[in-house]
């Protein structure tokens, strides 16, 4: 059970960054010498996010032990270095569920159940048993959200249990800026500090994350208006690069700052870093979920921390109204492409024709996950002659099932959390550009998402073993099932039935990306 706590609300408004914060904060304290452990609680009722729309809810994270999570866990691995699970995420489904299945269970006999105390002790249990001396938990949504109330009643009581003194609430707020009258306006913030009182919960830090950095002024006001000392007062300016974050909130002492209010021991071993010069690639995701760059999260950041610009997310359905030219021609314009996971028709043919252009023109591009799927389908037809040739997934009466749902899959009745998921061994062919890529190993684990598989089986003629004659796709990796393929006369052309992505850690960006920006920027492997 851990001794000291953080709990990160948010006011105002969502999405202004409180998992960067939480991120940022948390490796600060990590590199303080302490023992931080990250938990995000999800007021949400779906019991994880895997049956989640991307373009609401942004990427579904997979973590090693296959729980499909919200995003922000992508954000604690990768600034934090390790490798979360399924306990480091609460969401209120499973919370709900769990004390339902006990009340049918006969667990709580003779009591009436009830959100408080019933609800809110499963929820201080949760918390409870994480491991770690220092707990961050980052509670979603907004302070005032209804959906939320419990969450924060739970900490509350947790708080008066473990002793006020091992508690630290940051509120992250918003301060917009008026430019008709040129000045910031605190009120939102104040009020919703107001109703984190209203509750029992009175912040220790304020966090002001604003447009542009805020006049000192504006901040005594937030300090008078919500009680809290000004020192503890603190902006956070948007900053071009969220990893940014994490020194801002060193030069700013706030390390320092938790360790007076909680007590703790610290020495200061920062050693942050990320790359800050970028090849000025142009890399584009043909991809289908357009609202908002969270959808690919863990792939745009896996780019840029290899040391790319940030790539550009192109809509597939577009490619599909345009003619093979015209096709060729917007294409050009990129260095490199990726083809991400997905499910669904949609988009789909606009897809294979990037990849029949990348096979072509011998434009570096990796399939990922469904992207591997499609360039299967997309050699069978253009290059195996099998015509319609597709996924099961997307066309049931195919003539040509190149990709079908895998045999285990075909009994699953339920949606939710029952894929092929997490990490899974992963046999690397040697003398392959994939081998190349991860430095010779031949044994890797990587994470899984899927219910499809690329059926070589009945298409041996597409296929073969490295070394082998012909053009064909050569299999470079495998598991029970093709992990990847790649083509050689082509500077890279590589699918994968794994989410790389998930692995990029800061500082340690994964092979595969490193490498597509290194080949992209012109390199040799
Ligand atoms: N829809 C495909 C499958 O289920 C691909 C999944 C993915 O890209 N994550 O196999």
């Amino acid at each position: 059970m851990p001794q000291k706590y953080i709990v990160v609300t948010g006011g105002v408004l969502s999405g202004i960054g409180k998992g960067i914060f939480s991120a940022s904060l948390a490796r600060l304290l990590k590199d303080s010498g302490i023992n931080v452990n990250i938990l995000k609680i999800d007021p949400y009722l779906n019991v994880d996010a895997g049956t989640m729309n991307p373009n609401q809810h942004g990427e579904v994270f997979v973590t090693e032990d296959g729980y499909e999570a919200d995003l922000d866990l992508g954000h604690y691995e990768r600034f934090l270095g390790i490798n979360v699970s399924r306990n480091n995420n609460i969401t209120a489904g499973q919370i709900y569920l769990s004390v339902i299945q006990r009340e049918r269970e006969g667990k709580y006999l003779g009591s009436t159940v009830q959100i408080v105390p019933h609800v809110t002790s499963e929820i201080k249990d949760r918390i409870k048993s994480m491991s770690g001396d220092l707990l961050v938990i980052e509670i979603g949504g907004t302070v005032g959200d209804i959906e939320g109330e419990v969450f924060l009643e739970a900490v509350r009581e947790l708080a008066f249990e473990v002793g006020r003194e091992n508690f630290l609430f940051a509120h992250v707020t918003y301060v917009p800026y008026l430019r008709t009258t040129n000045e910031f306006k605190t009120k939102p913030t104040q009020q919703s500090a107001q109703l984190l009182r209203k509750i029992g919960i009175h912040p220790d830090t304020i966090v002001v994350r604003t447009e542009s950095p805020i006049d000192a002024n504006s901040l005594y006001k937030v300090a008078l208006f919500s009680g809290v000392p000004r020192n503890m007062v603190i902006n956070l300016p948007d900053t071009p690069n969220v990893y940014e974050v994490p020194n801002i909130l060193h030069s700013l002492g706030l390390h320092e700052l938790v360790a007076k209010k909680l007590n703790l021991e610290i020495k200061d071993n920062f050693t942050w870093s990320f790359p800050k010069s970028f090849e000025l690639l142009k890399i584009a995701i043909v991809g289908k979920y357009l609202g908002t760059d969270d959808a690919y999260k863990s792939i745009i950041e896996s780019i840029y921390l290899s040391g790319s610009q940030k790539p550009v997310v192109v809509d597939a359905q577009e490619l599909e109204e345009m003619t093979d030219e015209q096709t060729k021609t917007y294409l050009d314009q990129f260095d490199a492409l990726i083809i991400p996971g997905g499910f669904g028709r949609r988009g789909i043919e606009g897809k294979i024709k990037a990849i029949k252009y990348a096979r072509e023109n011998k434009k570096p591009i990796l399939g990922i996950c469904l992207g591997m799927q499609l360039m299967a389908i997309e050699f069978a037809r253009n290059v195996g002659g099998f015509e319609n040739a597709n996924s099961t997934e997307f066309d049931p009466e195919t003539p040509y099932p190149i990709v079908n749902m895998m045999e285990s899959q075909k009994k699953v009745l339920k949606l939710g959390g029952t894929m092929r998921l997490g990490a899974q061994k992963t046999i690397i062919e040697k003398g392959t550009l994939l081998s190349r890529i991860y430095d010779g190993e031949e044994v890797v684990y990587e994470r899984h998402r899927h219910r499809y598989e690329v059926d070589v089986e009945a298409f041996p003629q597409l296929f073969k073993k490295p070394g082998e004659e012909g053009y064909k796709l050569i299999i470079s990796a495998k598991s029970d099932f093709v992990e990847a393929i790649e083509l050689e006369d082509h500077p890279f052309f590589v699918g994968i039935q794994y989410h790389p992505e998930y692995k990029t850690k800061v500082g340690m960006p994964h092979p595969l990306f490193k490498a597509l920006v290194e080949i992209a920027g012109g390199k040799k492997i």
